[in-house]
């Protein structure tokens, strides 16, 4: 685990890869830093799953703090 300095104050949403039917990857946010629910987001449909680092919040409830979105990471990836 490599911890990068990170001065943009965006809080991280750990998350974990799904892949759906027709071979459609999501990632599955399970507590948004923000309220709390579970979010997913679509991760493409290649290989494997892409699309982590900075992301908008699907957070049904609009705030200032969530316009500002969050960083998914991948529990307990490596990269
Ligand atoms: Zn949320």
């Amino acid at each position: 685990m490599q911890g990068e300095p990170d001065s943009s104050a965006v809080p991280v949403a750990l998350v974990q890869a799904r892949q759906c039917a027709k071979g459609y990857w999501v990632w599955r946010v399970s507590v948004c830093p923000y309220c709390g629910r579970q979010h997913t987001h679509g991760a493409g449909d290649g290989p494997r799953p892409t699309g982590l680092g900075h992301r908008s919040a699907h957070c049904s409830t609009r705030s200032d703090d969530a316009a500002r979105g969050y960083e998914l990471r991948q529990l307990g990836g490596t990269s």
